[in-house]
């Protein structure tokens, strides 16, 4: 359908696993080999039909070649998904299919974690094929925790742009309570600003509003709730032209990959003065986290925070040149990207 035309866009490869006595139905793509080996994570969702999922899969690879291009890394875009319900049907069975489909693809595709798919997961990949990222078994465990601080950092980057330059008494609206989200909320919380919560798991919302005194709001109005910032880090597509007229905050950042039901959808967000923090940029912490584990001299988690540590300082410069360019600030970062992209074509 359109929508996964308009995702496939210029892919690698795409391949289907379908092993039908363990049940795993999973789909890998390799987006962009440019800068290096294609690396990101594995995610499982019970996704409607196997076209959402091709679509999902070919969007989030596709983001990962722009994340890692406009981190400065050596490494292309690419992700996998599985079809199905992350905490029902897991067994040992679909995981052991699985490995042997990422062992297929050694050199070619490095995976991680991502939504529906756990460390435990990761470790059990690891012990059967070495094409996995964000384990204990000789690496640097899930790496939500550094995509939450990167976030976080550049959120407060936005804020600064903006003129605000502490979190006291800033309230933000929170979409997902998950790895990334509950590790937000906690550094948001640790500097005093004021939470507005959602998540469709509500033992996490009441453990939310307990553990951050933060105002619980229904899954269907955070985009509305009374906020100055907006971070949205449950899945993707929440920002459309149905939603962004309705949305409150004049900041929006967060870690949900694609964040953007479509590419143009950022100058809806720019026509109403709303600050858009790109998503692959501000949520770039956990892939430098994982790709560090693939270099020459083994993960260094001090080099690494430094690294991420510079999520806030690329995104003011794209803030600075989208707004003098009075462009969306999601085509600046797409420029960035396409011209590193380029660059390593030619070299
Ligand atoms: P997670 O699975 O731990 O958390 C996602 C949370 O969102 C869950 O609590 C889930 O119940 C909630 N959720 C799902 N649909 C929702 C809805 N409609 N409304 C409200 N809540 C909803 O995942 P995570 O690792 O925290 O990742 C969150 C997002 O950040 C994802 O989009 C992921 O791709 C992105 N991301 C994660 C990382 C990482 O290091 N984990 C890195 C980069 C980007």
């Amino acid at each position: 359908d359109a929508a996964h035309l308009e995702a496939f866009d210029h892919h690698e490869h795409v391949w289907h696993g379908r092993d039908e006595a363990r049940e795993l139905n999973a789909i890998v793509a390799i987006h962009n080999t440019a800068l290096g080996p294609a690396l990101g994570g594995t995610r499982m969702w019970p996704h409607e039909s196997f076209e959402a999922a091709l679509t999902d899969v070919l969007r989030l690879s596709r983001g990962m070649t722009y994340k890692a291009a406009v981190a400065g890394m050596h490494f292309g875009g690419g992700k996998a998904v599985i079809i199905g319900d992350a905490k029902k049907e897991k067994t040992p069975a679909l995981l052991e299919a699985y490995a042997e489909m990422l062992a297929a693809l050694s050199g070619q595709y490095y995976t991680a974690e991502d939504v529906g798919f756990t460390l435990a997961d990761a470790d059990f990949l690891r012990a059967r094929t070495d094409n996995v990222t964000g384990t204990t078994l000789g690496g640097s465990g899930n790496p939500s925790s550094v995509t939450a601080h990167g976030v976080f950092l550049g959120l407060k980057a936005a804020l600064r742009h903006r003129g605000v330059n502490a979190l006291e008494g800033v309230t933000i609206a929170v979409q997902g309570l998950g790895s990334v989200g509950w590790t937000l909320c906690e550094k948001l919380y640790a500097e005093g600003a004021k939470l507005f919560v959602t998540d469709i798991d509500t033992a996490r919302v009441e453990e939310a509003c307990r553990s951050f005194h933060a105002t619980s709001v229904a899954p269907g109005e955070i985009l509305s709730a009374p906020a100055d910032v907006f971070a949205p880090c449950a899945l993707g597509g929440v920002l459309s032209a149905e939603t962004i007229p309705s949305l409150h905050a004049g900041i929006v950042a967060g870690a949900a990959n694609n964040q953007l039901a479509r590419h143009e959808d950022a100058r809806l967000l720019m026509e109403r003065g709303i600050l858009y923090a790109p998503d692959y940029v501000i949520n770039a912490g956990g892939l430098l986290n994982v790709a560090a584990e693939l270099s020459p001299g083994g993960y260094d988690r001090a080099a690494t925070m430094e690294e991420v540590a510079r999520i806030p300082e690329t995104l003011t410069g794209i803030f600075q040149r989208a707004e003098a360019d009075r462009r969306p600030t999601n085509d600046v970062a797409a420029e960035i990207a396409d011209e590193r992209i380029a660059a390593a074509r030619t070299t």
